[in-house]
């Protein structure tokens, strides 16, 4: 019997984001990918990761984390679970440098980087780990073949199939092909994003022409193209339009700059000095022979598109002179984001060009034939398929059965799984936890009762009702003092405010009648009363923050004060139970 791996899941099977897995063989763990999800309606929360709980239990036990490419969902985590594993981290050059600058600016110490080119072999923990090129929406992604006790464990990574790539590097199925024979390739784990799209993606290099033609199309226009700042091909492309059309080039967006320069010092994208120019020199520059490349094309509200369509852009003012050029495909869930910068550029009187009209972007992702071409490159013995929201990985599932793969070939995951590849094939091994750790821009963990506590006040807004009793004299010492946000309309306040204050009032009065003198009681008292009245009165549910503050004793008048400032949220506005940084899956 060989040594049997372990494979688990602890993101990015039910989500685009937070790609994180860990094979284990012999007590030793090699992570592959650590990264993040963006939240699109959470609060105050900046990244979603995956619970790393399971992980660092066995921290010890982590020869290292190797990361395919340098998108945010394959190395976001890294400078949170950095903080409390030491290992080191194996990329391309260019994946290696993105993950250099992350950590630099999270302020973290760099941990060993091991650079790995192009068909690279390394043994790596208790693997023999081999690299294929692949192409993607980045440079210089891998593909990696882990040579384990089990045989061949073969992850796509991220991957189109693209004939004529711009940098001319092709995902290498023919050395796939090779390694497919005896003994041919045991596991196969691939991309999902795009399997429940028929066809094939379409060439990154046909982005080129289209771009030139948008850029002649529209000339004595200023240019301005929104695209993602890792995508050094398409930079290359604007840059190639921008030149071919005599346009100085201002690269604008912290990320942006940093990865063109990284890009450049790689040799991985040309553009000549005198042709670039920086956010400064705009002034100065004629706007009908400019072309600016910036951020912001998902809607991301601090990015410099979002800022011009504010017209709070510090260097940038768009007008009607100004073209758009939205080189990119709003990601799932920032539709709505998208949407409304498309309106306030369009108010600006800028023109807008987007993939919707012309073919200025395409996928990264393989569509369903590129896929069908992988898996008969590879021919595995086993699949499971990874990396898309659940309904990708249905479909994936769907075609390696058309392909002719036995159904008990195939097995669907989803994150937490854990599996078992041993001489007798693939089993379920075990559960780990599958929870969405949330943290905000700091990294600190953010409750899911936190989150859901500024939905309420952000949907419903608070009353606050402050009471000081005095149980000397057996009445309030004071009238209620009422103050509310969100709740009603500003003009509406006061009135609603002496309603409310009426109503507390009358309770109290009615509790210390009957005699209760008891800080916590006369508190639910005031909630109670200040709940009836609100949502009888507005039909509304705001959150409910009573403070009670009581004064002297009973029957005498020597002055003690028994203080206390109830802050939870009123039944009407309570949210969370626990006060743990994670949430259940399945929003
Ligand atoms: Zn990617
Ligand atoms: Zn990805």
């Amino acid at each position: 019997m060989a040594a049997p791996v372990t494979l688990t899941f602890l993101g990015g099977l039910g989500e685009i984001g937070r790609n994180c897995a860990a094979l284990e063989c012999e007590g030793r763990i090699v992570l592959l990918d650590c990264g993040q999800l963006f939240p699109d309606d959470l609060p105050g929360v900046d990244a979603v990761l995956p619970d790393f709980s399971w992980l660092l239990e066995r921290a010890d036990r982590i020869e290292a984390c190797l990361v395919t490419h340098a998108h945010e969902d394959h190395i976001g985590g890294l400078p949170y679970l950095l903080r409390h594993v030491e290992m080191p981290i194996y990329g391309s050059a260019f994946t290696l440098g993105m993950v250099a600058g992350k950590l630099e600016f999270a302020g973290l110490p760099r941990p060993e980087l091991v650079t790995l080119a192009d068909h690279d072999r390394r043994r790596i923990g208790p693997f023999d780990c081999e690299f294929l090129p692949v192409t993607h929406s980045t440079p210089q992604g891998l593909m990696t073949i882990f040579g384990t006790p089990q045989g061949r464990i073969l992850h796509s990574s991220d991957f189109k199939l693209d004939p004529t790539p711009v940098d001319g590097r092709v995902t290498d199925l023919p050395r796939l092909r090779q390694l497919s024979g005896d003994p041919g390739i045991r596991l196969l784990l691939a991309d999902s994003t795009n399997a429940d799209s028929a066809g094939s993606s379409s060439s990154e290099s046909a982005i080129g022409p289209v771009l030139e033609q948008v850029f002649a199309e529209h000339e004595g226009r200023r240019i301005v193209v929104g695209a993602f700042s890792s995508h050094v091909h398409r930079i290359q492309q604007v840059a190639a339009a921008a030149a071919g059309t005599g346009r100085t080039l201002v690269v604008l967006g912290p990320s942006m700059v940093r990865n063109v320069t990284l890009a450049r010092e790689l040799g991985l994208l040309r553009i000549d000095d005198r042709m670039l120019a920086t956010a400064d020199d705009l002034e100065g520059l004629e706007p009908a022979r400019t072309c600016v490349v910036c951020t912001g094309s998902q809607g991301e509200p601090r990015a410099a598109l979002n800022q011009m369509a504010q017209g709070r852009h510090r260097f940038l003012t768009v007008g009607e002179d100004d073209t758009i050029v939205f080189s990119s495909h709003p990601i799932p869930g920032n539709e709505a984001a998208v949407s409304r910068l498309h309106n306030a550029l369009a108010r600006r009187g800028a023109k807008l060009v987007h993939s919707g009209q012309l073919g200025v972007h395409t996928t990264g992702h393989g569509k369903r034939e590129e896929l069908r071409e992988l898996h008969e490159a590879a021919d595995p013995e086993l699949f499971i398929p990874v990396h898309g929201e659940y309904a990708h990985l249905v479909a994936h599932h769907e075609l390696a059965l058309e392909r002719g793969m036995a159904p008990d070939r195939v097995l669907r995951c989803t994150d937490g799984d854990q599996v078992r590849l041993t001489d007798d094939g693939l089993e379920l091994a075990g559960r780990v936890s599958d929870e969405y750790v949330m943290v905000d821009e700091r990294g600190r963990p953010v409750g899911e009762d936190l989150v859901e506590e500024r939905r309420s006040l952000s949907g419903e807004g608070f009353v606050l009702v402050r009471v000081v009793v005095d149980l000397g004299r057996g009445r309030l010492a004071e009238p209620p003092l009422v103050e509310s946000r969100g709740w009603v309309d500003a003009s509406e306040r006061d009135r609603w405010g002496a309603d409310v204050a009426g109503a507390v009032r009358e309770a109290v009065e009615a509790a210390l009648a009957e005699g209760v003198h008891d800080a916590e009681e006369l508190t639910r008292r005031t909630r109670r009363a200040t709940g009836k009245l609100v949502s009888s009165g507005t039909g509304r549910r705001p959150a409910l923050v009573p403070v009670v503050e009581v004064r002297g004793r009973p029957g005498g008048n020597r002055d003690a004060v028994g203080n206390r400032g109830d802050r939870r949220s009123g039944k009407a506005g309570e949210a969370g139970k626990s006060g743990n940084a994670r949430r259940r899956k399945g929003r």
